[in-house]
């Protein structure tokens, strides 16, 4: 066999996955150990051929995996590996380049930097904002707090009760303490904590819970007053600031210091991939610079290296490039405007079911609700268990609530009517 024999037989499994993924269970049946147990404990002596791997994959590995990139995956924020995104990862892997510096190779770093310019003008975010690409939001706001931290050391991160934990995550690493801050009955961050011993303020637009958006230009004015940091944890509603009319969630952001908005949710880019911007990338620089004379700094370029954790980088910037090229602003609006859609039709039905509310009120494509009768919990275990659909709960106001969220390019009406099919079954 050829590289091109594998290449084609590669392609040909990924087509044929994608034409059929809806028609796979979309969570596995599995218990903790049994696919460990079914591959061997030890590596090949010799070389296999690549078409044993594949054997592999379809027979042990897909049938473990919660299918992600299934049009009925409506667990955590659904996201999508679409087609130009997962060519482009085939393309990167083949370049293979380190956008570590820009002389480690200069088009990995100035496409970077033109597809966050881009990416920006498409969420209506200010323009001239440095921006670069991280691997998570997780990193984007370990890179913001530790840039806040250089400005103002030694104070707490001011935070809402419903921020994703990634936040506490982030502040513990860099020595800062969190502060939780309660919310008002629509789940956004309180406004008036005091500032004083402040670094940083985390908001978030898109909770992970129910997908509340805090007050960010109330939150922005207080902290330009008080000289504090203000981080903005878009990861997953951010993109939704591609649609003119769902562009109010991200108002204030432009007087925030750092915006993170994760493409890999709700952008359509296969994992991973988080871009982040800010108006301060002196302060980046200030916490993560560093020389090594193995790797010198051209003048007049940009070394991501000096704004983040990483030094090795991926060629992350390839993919979201081709996703936006290839989509272009009019196929991402319609595919958010399609999620949204689907999800107020999804709520519309549960408004018109005796026995079943919604817990939350809903500005996006996560659905938050709940059975009067029946615990939550266990109609999302009894629904995820027919592999028809995958659903996961939070807890909001004490109690459990289903969410549904929608996310992956490939859903259409008639996924959400098998998903509330389902979830009346088993609510029965
Ligand atoms: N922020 C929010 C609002 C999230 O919902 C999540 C994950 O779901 C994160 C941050 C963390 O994202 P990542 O997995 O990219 O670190």
């Amino acid at each position: 066999m050829t590289f091109r024999d594998d290449l084609e037989a590669a392609s040909d499994w990924v087509a044929a996955y994608l034409d059929s993924a809806g028609e796979r269970a979309v969570v596995p049946d599995v218990s903790p150990g049994e696919i460990r147990a079914r591959l061997p404990a030890s590596p090949p002596e010799q070389a296999e051929p690549f078409v044993d791997v594949l054997r592999d994959l379809d027979e042990v590995i897909v049938p473990g995996l919660a299918l992600w990139n299934h049009p009925r995956f409506f667990a955590y924020f659904a996201n999508t590996g679409s087609e130009p995104g997962i060519l482009a990862e085939l393309l990167i892997a083949a370049l293979n380049v380190n956008a570590m510096a820009w002389i480690s190779s200069p088009a990995a770093t100035e496409l970077e930097q033109v597809t966050l310019d881009w990416l920006a003008q498409l969420l209506g975010l200010p323009v001239g904002l440095h921006g670069h690409i991280e691997d998570t939001a997780s990193t984007s706001t370990l890179v913001a707090l530790a840039a806040a931290r250089e400005l103002r050391p030694g104070g707490g991160v001011y935070t809402s009760e419903q921020a994703n934990f990634s936040v506490e995550k982030c502040a513990r690493i860099l020595g800062l303490e969190t502060r939780l801050v309660p919310v008002d009955d629509e789940f956004r961050m309180l406004a008036d904590f005091p500032l004083d011993d402040a670094t940083a303020v985390v908001a978030t637009v898109g909770t992970t819970s129910s997908a509340s958006v805090d007050p960010v230009p109330a939150l922005a004015e207080r902290c330009n007053e008080a000289g504090v940091w203000l981080h903005v944890d878009a990861a997953y509603a951010g993109s939704a600031a591609v649609c003119p009319e769902l562009r109010w969630c991200i108002d204030g952001v432009e007087n925030a210091d750092s915006v993170v908005v994760n493409p890999h949710k709700w952008l359509f880019t296969p994992m991973d991939c988080s871009t982040f911007w800010t108006r301060k990338p002196e302060a980046l620089r200030a916490a993560f610079s560093t020389h090594g004379d193995y790797l010198a700094h051209t003048d007049g370029a940009v070394d991501f290296r000096d704004y983040g954790p990483a030094l090795g980088r991926r060629f992350r910037a390839l993919k979201l490039w081709t996703v936006l090229r290839c989509y272009g602003r009019d196929g991402l609006q319609a595919l958010i405007r399609e999620h949204v859609r689907l999800a107020a039709l999804f709520e519309e039905w549960v408004r018109a079911e005796r026995g079943w509310q919604i817990s939350a009120t809903r500005h996006f494509s996560t659905v938050c609700f709940r059975h009067e009768a029946v615990d939550s919990d266990e109609i999302a275990r009894r629904a995820t268990e027919t592999g028809r659909i995958f659903v996961a709960t939070t807890r909001l106001r004490g109690q459990s609530v289903i969410r549904l969220a929608i996310g992956n390019a490939f859903t259409g009406e008639e996924d959400i009517r098998v998903a509330w099919e389902v979830l009346r079954e088993c609510a029965r």
